[in-house]
C-alpha cells in the first residue's frame, strides 16, 4: 500500500533559521516549506505596532493563495532596561533589516553601563487556512543580556542572550537545547497540540 504523504505546513517566513527550528521541533508529521518554495508569495510589509498584528499580516498575505495550513511567526527580544526594545523592531534594530551583526552592536551599544540586564523573548504565531485565521499562539522565555557576544549557534540576538536556569547563550547551548525552551519552542508546542486536535487539512 502507497503511503501518504504528510499535509503541508508552510512557515510564512523567508527566514531560514526560523524555517529550521520548527521543521527540526516539528518532525516528520508535516512536510515544512516556506515562502522561499513559493517564489510568487508576496513581500509582507510588517506594519503592526504588535507581535500578533504582524503574525496575522503575515500569515493573512499567503494563506489565502495556498492549500494547506500556513503559520507565521512574529518575534522579538524586549530588554527591560529599553522598556521593551527593540521589540516588534528587533530585525531592523542596527538599521538593517534582517543584519544581525549592527543588530547585535547596536544592542551592546545601548547596554553599556546598564546593570538591569533583563530582558525576554516573544514569540507570536497565526495559525490559518483558506484565507482564515484559525487560532494564534505565544510562547516567552525569560533570560539576561551578557555584555560580550558569545557562540556560535542559533541566529540574530542568541549570542548576547542566556535563558533563565542556564549560564550560557542560546548561541552557545545550541539548537537542541534552544528547541526545547526557546519562546519558538514555546509556541509551536501549542500549535502542534492545536493540530493534532483539529486535524490535519
Ligand atoms: P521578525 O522576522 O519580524 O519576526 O523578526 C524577528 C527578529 O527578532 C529576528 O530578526 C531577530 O532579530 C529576533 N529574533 C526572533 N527570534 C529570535 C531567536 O530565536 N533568536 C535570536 N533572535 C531572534
Amino acid at each position: 500500500m502507497a503511503m501518504q504523504a504528510p499535509p503541508r505546513l508552510i512557515i510564512a517566513t523567508r527566514n531560514a533559521h526560523k524555517t529550521a527550528e520548527i521543521r527540526a521541533m516539528i518532525g516528520d508529521d508535516f512536510e515544512v516549506l516556506d515562502a522561499t518554495d513559493f517564489p510568487d508569495f508576496p513581500e509582507i510589509e510588517e506594519t503592526g505596532t504588535t507581535f500578533l498584528e504582524n503574525a496575522r499580516l503575515k500569515a493573512g498575505g499567503i494563506s489565502d493563495r495556498v492549500e494547506g495550513w500556513v503559520l507565521s511567526d512574529d518575534s522579538g527580544l524586549e530588554v527591560d532596561a529599553l522598556a521593551g526594545a527593540p521589540g516588534v523592531w528587533s530585525s531592523s534594530y542596527g538599521g538593517e533589516e534582517g543584519n544581525h551583526a549592527k543588530n547585535n552592536a547596536r544592542l551592546l551599544a545601548e547596554m553599556a553601563g546598564k546593570t538591569d540586564r533583563g530582558a525576554r523573548f516573544r514569540c507570536t504565531m497565526v495559525l490559518a487556512s483558506g484565507g482564515v485565521e484559525q487560532a494564534n499562539f505565544s510562547g516567552t522565555v525569560e533570560g539576561r543580556l551578557v555584555d560580550a557576544l558569545s557562540g556560535t549557534g542559533g541566529f540574530g540576538y542568541d549570542p548576547l542572550f542566556i535563558p533563565e536556569g542556564y549560564e550560557q547563550t542560546f548561541a552557545e547551548l545550541g539548537d537542541a537545547v534552544k528547541n526545547t525552551l526557546s519562546h519558538r519552542a514555546r509556541a509551536l508546542g501549542q500549535v502542534i497540540a492545536y493540530l493534532a486536535e483539529h486535524g490535519t487539512k
